[in-house]
């Protein structure tokens, strides 16, 4: 474990040797997937693991109108002229890169299919639209999330796409590495930090709720960050954790009575 900070490299907290399988990954051309909830640290680690390869990052949010249009290119009109504009995921090849797409799954299913031929000993981006087929150089890679806790039956990863990837599965960290993390990124002290990270851990081990998830690592450093800036702890847990969890008043109150075995 251990701490990577610079001015030019994002803080990153290793929880396992997660770091060593991107490098390697990395160096291989061989595309990764992380898989884990939301608010745990995947975003995180790729803009961190770009950073330290030095690469540039080109990183996409899919939602469910994303298509391969928008991760190609397209022809845009521009002062009377048609001209071609790269996407996000052609300017990563071409430019041998990192491309990050973040909860892949929510994209349509034509994105599938320009990801196939891209993952496999191809590692051909097909342009339709300019009729070029563009061979990624070694040094790019395509880094990709999901959230397995989101899954329905009409979106999951199929076998045939999940199997072109090498994965990690990533958890909240446990707690003394959640400590670290939070007082970092907040400013609050450790021993203010601790008894949230407690709460985090008690929400998260709440089951037969009406909760879709546990309590993220981004919500707790929100409440630590209200917290660090002055105000008071109830109205702090209230505003990042008890509101952006749930809109149901039972829960609300089933949360509430956590915080105050903790507070
Ligand atoms: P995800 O992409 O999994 O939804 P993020 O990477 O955006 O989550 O993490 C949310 C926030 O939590 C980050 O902005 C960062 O402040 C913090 N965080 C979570 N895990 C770590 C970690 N291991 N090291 C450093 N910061 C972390």
């Amino acid at each position: 474990m251990g701490i990577q900070d610079t001015p030019r490299l994002p803080f990153y907290q290793e929880t396992g040797r997660e770091c060593a399988l991107f490098e390697t990954a990395h160096a291989k051309g061989l595309p990764l997937l992380l898989k884990g909830p939301t608010g745990c640290g995947k975003t995180r680690f790729v803009e961190h693991m770009a950073a330290r390869l030095g690469k540039t990052l080109h990183t996409v949010a899919c939602h469910d109108d994303l298509s391969a249009a928008d991760l190609i290119g397209r022809y845009l009109l521009k002062g009377g002229e048609t001209i071609w504009v790269d996407g996000p995921l052609t300017r990563a090849v071409r430019e041998g890169g990192i491309c990050y797409l973040d909860e892949v799954v929510e994209a349509r299913k034509d994105v599938t299919v320009v990801l196939h031929p891209l993952t496999d000993t191809r590692r051909t981006l097909v342009i339709d639209r300019t009729g070029e087929e563009l061979v990624a150089p070694r040094e790019f890679m395509l880094v990709a999330s999901y959230n397995p806790g989101y899954q329905n039956v009409l979106k999951r990863l199929k076998p045939s796409t999940r199997q072109r990837f090498l994965s990690i599965g990533f958890d909240f960290p446990q707690p003394e590495a959640e400590i670290a993390i939070v007082a970092r990124e907040s400013g609050l002290e450790a021993g203010r930090v601790a008894p949230l990270v407690r709460l985090g851990g008690a929400i998260r081990r709440l089951s037969g709720m009406d909760l879709e998830e546990g309590v993220s690592t981004r919500l707790l450093i929100y409440a630590a960050t209200l917290m660090a800036s002055g105000m008071g702890v109830m109205q702090a847990i209230e505003a990042a954790i008890i509101e952006p969890m749930t809109d149901e008043a039972d829960v609300q109150r089933a949360l509430r009575d956590v915080v105050a075995t903790i507070y």
